[in-house]
């Protein structure tokens, strides 16, 4: 297998487009929650979503696996028949072609339970509860090579006016999501004072208190973090508008879903930050779905980076 490269990626970055313009129209005209069996939040959008990508997966990828959030057996128990009815009709559209709830199916459970030596790992809507409050949310997709994160696209409609990130063999790029014209991304060098610390807007998924502790032991006492949904998060600081995502979940021994955190990893590191848990290990993404207990991910510039990782020492994490 030949490592991806960021222009094997464009098919991919194409359907994070088409999935974008659905999640728009799901979002402006028949935006409703729904829940599944663990209570998690879930849309129609999700679905369509997962379902646009996996498509393009299996016509430009078949070979890989996939380890994606949402099923076909949910999307059959958790969204009502109308509703199935409503996204098979937005989906067709937005591909230009007539697309069935058998299509549906097999989109959304292609690659599932595979081995491979490449497997793509999809968060179809990271942030839904953004997503439903109109908030951000982002389309991210990431790349396992044999394990190792390594190639990433995400689609962040709410970035500005909407962006498109991607990263490939250690570079990051984006692009806008309507239109053209390619950037190179970074790290930025802030550290001290000047640090830009960015958070979940969830405190179900994020423990703030112990956060602001650990800002103020890292010696940023004034530190406003920006608070937000989705891996819009892990982008910024890949690009340099932040330099410091900080992430305890406020359950001790929270097991992560990896496509919470695979496309982000990536393109931090492509973007030369670091990504590793509270002892300074970088994540393990070979386990299956979920990565190994632990409350703490630290994701920053790289320059900052053993500040934090001291600061939770001393604290106790
Ligand atoms: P965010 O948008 O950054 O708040 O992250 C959204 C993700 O948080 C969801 O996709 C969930 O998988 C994840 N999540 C749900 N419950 C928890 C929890 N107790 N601790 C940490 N993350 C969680
Ligand atoms: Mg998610």
């Amino acid at each position: 297998m030949k490592p991806l490269n960021h222009q094997d990626l464009e098919p991919i970055i194409e359907a994070v487009r088409l999935a974008a313009a659905l999640c728009r129209e799901v979002q402006d005209h028949f935006l409703v929650g729904n829940e599944k069996t663990d209570r998690e939040p879930v849309t129609i959008a999700d679905y369509g979503s997962q379902a646009i990508i996996c498509r393009a997966i299996r016509q430009h990828f078949p070979a890989d696996a996939i380890i994606a959030e949402e099923r076909g057996d949910q999307f059959l128990s958790a969204v009502s028949t109308t509703q199935r009815e409503t996204i098979e009709g937005l989906v067709s559209q937005v591909l230009g072609e007539t697309v069935s709830e058998a299509d549906m199916l097999s989109w959304l459970d292609h690659g599932r339970d595979k081995e491979a030596e490449r497997t793509w790992v999809i968060d179809p809507i990271d942030g839904t509860i953004g997503f439903l409050a109109k908030r951000t949310y982002t389309i991210a997709i990431g790349v396992l090579e044999h394990g190792l994160a390594a190639a990433a696209v995400m689609g962040c409609p709410g970035y500005g006016d909407g962006k498109i990130f991607y990263a490939a063999q250690g570079k990051g790029y984006e692009i806008p999501l309507q239109g053209e014209g390619i950037k190179d991304v970074a790290v930025a060098a802030r550290e001290g004072d000047a640090v830009k610390v960015v958070e979940s807007y969830e405190s179900s998924h994020a423990d703030h208190g112990s956060m602001k502790q650990v800002y103020l032991a890292a010696g940023w006492p004034d530190v406003e973090p920006i608070r937000l949904d989705g891996q819009d998060k892990y982008a910024m600081v890949g690009c340099g508008d932040a330099d410091l995502y900080l992430r305890i979940s406020p359950k001790p021994e929270y097991r992560a879903k990896i496509w919470d955190h695979v496309a982000g990893t990536v393109m931090v590191t492509a973007g030369g930050g670091t990504v590793t848990d509270e002892s300074g290990m970088p994540l393990d993404f070979s386990q299956g779905y979920q990565l190994p207990p632990s409350r703490v991910v630290v994701a920053s510039n790289g320059r900052i980076h053993a500040q934090v990782l001291d600061a939770l020492k001393r604290l106790g994490f």
